[in-house]
């Protein structure tokens, strides 16, 4: 290191960056004060009603349905003869159409749509305009490109669609996940009643006029919202033929009790406590860009996060002093402010449950750090936060807080990298920061995860199959993989 780098390297960094505020305009989302179910492609009356709420500013945005058991039977009728009576039918051509207009459609609206999914999840606006909606729109170009390819992609066999898909999302990607499971399946000739997450109903709603402007026949994807009994009902309906979840472990291995013994087709994505590795000789400034983006990204409610950091003995101090320093500098707040780095809670449960592990963590003799910054008063916030000192059986090292906090360890050897790493009972993704490529092939074919990625993190692409091992479930979402749960291959 040269004098001036040395320097540069040692530069305070002032503890507070004033921005002027860079609000994105909120008119562009028209909002309901009531919605119903969509269903057989016309709403529903809702019977029963809940209110949902931005959680930045705990304000009501409108009331939304609480599906009964009648209505998610209706949901499932309609997808039944949309299934029966056309949709299988349509030629694998004619639905790429759907597929690619629907697409098309969210480039168009994606304004509109990252504004609401900030208001309705409380991530930042950046996050929603740059992440979620362009993967979104991607998604459907990408299986919109298959459909007229699926004799191709399973040599030898022949692929039928399932019937009628029952799917169930979680609210930390409220829009990238419903495309995650209806692009899929659809391309593959099924039907779909989806419910979106109980805090995060209304970008899926507005999804329904997506469908309308792009003349999806009706039936073809039902809406129903609701909290988990709504879910339940979806999961044991007997019209559904396929299931597909993600959300909490225990909630999968709930349904997946329900389903034993159905028949049903069941793919399940679930929790994940990441370890994220640094090695001695990776380039130390990209990696803390990485550690950033692992846990901080859309509050760390990412099932992928890299929740745990091992970092090599030899470079623990400077890692920690430059993650420190970083820290200082994400600015937390208004979800719909275009700095905003780190966005509200989703949720006071979620709030609630994040708390209630950071005290274990504190308790149990980890050393916490949080960088100075001042929270909203109203809303759910919680500050970006970086425990040291933790040892392998805290629960902060071992259960998912899906929340803002990391959780630092070490280690000297790649052995203990590596047995450190896979002690969880998740499987979900790991991420490799070394020069090395030889160590990174080492390490990946040894880490049970089913995403690695090396000297990155949380990068996804609709090519790139997705999905767990162990307890963070099985399936795949993404690329050709992604297909197979939506087909029977005789
Ligand atoms: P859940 O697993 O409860 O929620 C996921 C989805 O399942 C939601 O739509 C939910 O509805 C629905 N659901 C809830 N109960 C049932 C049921 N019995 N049958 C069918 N569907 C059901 O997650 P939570 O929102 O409660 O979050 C709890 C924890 O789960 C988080 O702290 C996090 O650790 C983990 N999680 C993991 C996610 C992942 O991507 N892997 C995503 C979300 C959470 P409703 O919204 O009404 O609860």
């Amino acid at each position: 290191m040269t004098e001036l780098e040395r320097k540069q390297d040692r530069a305070p960094v002032p503890s507070e960056w004033t921005y002027a505020s860079a609000p994105e305009a909120r008119d562009i989302v028209t909002l309901q004060d009531r919605y119903g179910h969509y269903v057989g492609g016309e709403w529903l009356e809702a019977r029963e009603t809940y209110t949902t709420i931005s959680p930045a500013t705990e304000e009501p945005l409108a009331e939304v349905g609480q599906a009964t058991p009648e209505e998610v039977q209706a949901a499932v009728d309609a997808a039944r003869d949309a299934y029966a009576n056309g949709w299988s039918d349509v030629s694998p051509s004619e639905r790429a159409k759907y597929l690619f207009r629907i697409a098309r459609i969210l480039q168009e609206r994606s304004r509109e749509f990252a504004v609401l999914e900030s208001l309705n999840g409380g991530k930042p606006i950046k996050e929603s305009r740059d992440v979620d909606l362009p993967l979104s729109a991607a998604h459907f170009f990408y299986y919109a490109g298959w459909a007229d390819k699926l004799e191709y992609a399973f040599p030898n066999r022949k692929p039928r669609p399932v019937g009628v898909a029952g799917q169930i999302i979680p609210w930390n990607f409220p829009l990238l996940m419903l495309a995650w499971k209806i692009a899929p399946a659809l391309t593959a000739g099924n039907t779909v009643v989806l419910k979106p997450a109980e805090t995060t109903p209304l970008s899926a709603l507005l999804f329904c006029d997506v469908l309308r402007q792009a003349e999806l026949p009706p039936g073809v994807v039902n809406i129903v919202t609701g909290d988990g009994r709504t879910g339940a009902e979806i999961v044991k309906s007997e019209g559904v033929d396929k299931v597909a979840f993600t959300g909490s472990t225990d909630v999968g291995k709930a349904i997946q009790r329900e389903l034993a013994g159905t028949g049903k087709k069941l793919t399940l994505e679930l929790g994940g406590k990441a370890a994220n590795i640094i090695f001695d000789d990776a380039a130390l400034d990209q990696a803390v860009e990485g550690i950033i983006n692992g846990i901080y990204f859309n509050q760390g409610h990412v099932c992928c996060a890299g929740s745990r950091l091992l970092v090599q003995e030899s470079i623990y101090e400077p890692v920690v002093e430059k993650l420190k320093r970083r820290l200082t500098t994400l600015r937390v707040g208004d979800p719909l402010d275009k700095n905003t780095d780190v966005g509200a809670i989703n949720s006071k449960q979620q709030l609630d449950k994040i708390q209630e592990l950071v005290a274990s963590g504190a308790e149990e003799g980890a050393e916490i750090y949080q960088p100075p910054c001042r929270l909203p008063e109203q809303g759910y916030w919680f500050a970006p936060t970086v425990f040291t000192n933790v040892a392998q059986s805290y629960r902060i090292a071992q259960e998912e807080i899906f929340g803002p906090v990391l959780s630092i360890l070490t280690f000297r050897t790649p052995d203990e990298a590596v047995e450190k790493a896979n002690n969880t009972p998740y499987g979900l993704s790991a991420g490799v920061w070394t020069e090395k490529g030889s160590r990174i092939l080492w390490m990946a074919e040894r880490l049970r995860a089913g995403v690695v990625w090396a000297n990155t993190y949380n990068r996804f692409d609709p090519s790139s199959p997705f999905g767990g091992y162990k307890e963070s479930g099985f399936g795949r979402e993404g690329g050709r993989h992604g297909l197979e749960p939506y087909l029977d291959l005789t």
